[in-house]
Formats: structure tokens, C-alpha cells, sequence
């Protein structure tokens, strides 16, 4: 009874932290995250970058295609960045079609050249979702660094959120680092 009891409180713990769509982390388990992270970088005093993602025009797959071909390209894109980053990045679903990555000890000029293979992986062939259907499917990627951009938690989203508003604005499917205001 114990065993099963554990299983159980193991299993909704899980559950608690976990998008159930994608099978990634949710935003929950990014925030819980993001301060340990946060507190790692201050102390041993290394750059921690974080690389807000967003699908382009996502809005269209769902009108051409309907939202269940859009939730199996949510999961195909989460399946495909997971298998590009190192064990020691995380990444998230931040939210609908965004997804947020943490990258400790990695500079800006690193994280640049990750978010920049990220949006290849994505953009360079379609998602498979059936045998008569490919979708083509590019991402904006906006990248912070702390503590160069950002003194905390929330500024440091707040300032890959502004990178990537910029990415959208200057004509998506591209990385943007984060600007400070002159
Ligand atoms: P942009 O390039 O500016 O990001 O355009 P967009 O169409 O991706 O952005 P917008 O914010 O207008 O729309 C996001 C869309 O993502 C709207 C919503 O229907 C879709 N979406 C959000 N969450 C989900 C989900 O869980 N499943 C599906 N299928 N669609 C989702
Ligand atoms: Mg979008
Ligand atoms: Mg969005």
C-alpha cells in the first residue's frame, strides 16, 4: 500500500510540472527553475542566457488545418528542439505556442549561436503529420543574458519577451538579442 501511495504522490508531482500536451516542463516547473538557475549564476558568478521562442503565424495552421493538426505540430516542434539541446539546457512551454529555453553557463554569443541552429532545425524541412500532409513551420527567437540584461527573474523574461517582440517586428523566422534602451 506504501509502494502504491509513493507511486501515486510520485505520479501527480509529475503531472504538477509537466505540459500535457508536449510532455515538456510547463511554465510552473520553468519559473521554480529559473530561480534556482538564477541563484547558480549569481553565486558562481557565470551568464545564464534564456531564449524565448514563438511559432510564426501559428494562428493560420489551426484556421487551414484545424486545432488537432495544431496541437500535433506543438508536439513535433517540442520533440524536435528537445533533441537538439545539451542535457543541461531546460526548456519549457511557456505558454499556447511558446516555448522558453534556459541555458546556464552560456554566454550571449553562445546562445546566439544555439537559438540560430533552433530556428534552422525548425524552418529546414516540414513536419510530418500525415502520410498526404507536411507543414512548413518557422519560429522568432528572442535571447537575454543574465546579468548583462537582466538583475532577476522576471527581468530576464521580460527582456527575452522584448527580443523576441523585436524578431517578430523586423520580419520573423530570426534570432534577436536583447537591446538595452539607449
Ligand atoms: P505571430 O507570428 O505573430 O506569433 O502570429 P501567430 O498567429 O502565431 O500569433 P497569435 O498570438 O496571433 O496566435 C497564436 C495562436 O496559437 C493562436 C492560438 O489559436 C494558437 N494556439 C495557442 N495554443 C495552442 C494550442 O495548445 N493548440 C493549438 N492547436 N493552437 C494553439
Ligand atoms: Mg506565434
Ligand atoms: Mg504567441
Amino acid at each position: 500500500l506504501a509502494l502504491e501511495r509513493a507511486k501515486l504522490i510520485a505520479f501527480l508531482e509529475n503531472l504538477s510540472i509537466t505540459d500535457a500536451l508536449t510532455g515538456i516542463a510547463n511554465r510552473r516547473h520553468f519559473e521554480w527553475r529559473l530561480s534556482e538557475e538564477i541563484e547558480r549564476a549569481r553565486r558562481y558568478k557565470y551568464p545564464l542566457s534564456t531564449l524565448m521562442l514563438d511559432l510564426d503565424h501559428f494562428k493560420q495552421v489551426n484556421d487551414n488545418y484545424g486545432h488537432q493538426i495544431g496541437d500535433i505540430v506543438l508536439q513535433q516542434v517540442a520533440q524536435r528542439l528537445r533533441l537538439i539541446l545539451r542535457r543541461t539546457d531546460f526548456l519549457a512551454r511557456y505558454g499556447g505556442e511558446e516555448f522558453i529555453i534556459l541555458a546556464p553557463q552560456t554566454p550571449a554569443d553562445r546562445a546566439l549561436i544555439l537559438a540560430e541552429r533552433l530556428r534552422q532545425v525548425i524552418s529546414e524541412s516540414p513536419f510530418p503529420i500525415a502520410d498526404n500532409l507536411q507543414i512548413h513551420i518557422t519560429i522568432s527567437i528572442g535571447v537575454a543574458v543574465f546579468p548583462e540584461h537582466a538583475q532577476n527573474e522576471s527581468e530576464l523574461v521580460r527582456a527575452a519577451d522584448a527580443a523576441l517582440y523585436k524578431a517578430k517586428q523586423t520580419g520573423r523566422n530570426r534570432v534577436c538579442l536583447f537591446e538595452p534602451e539607449p
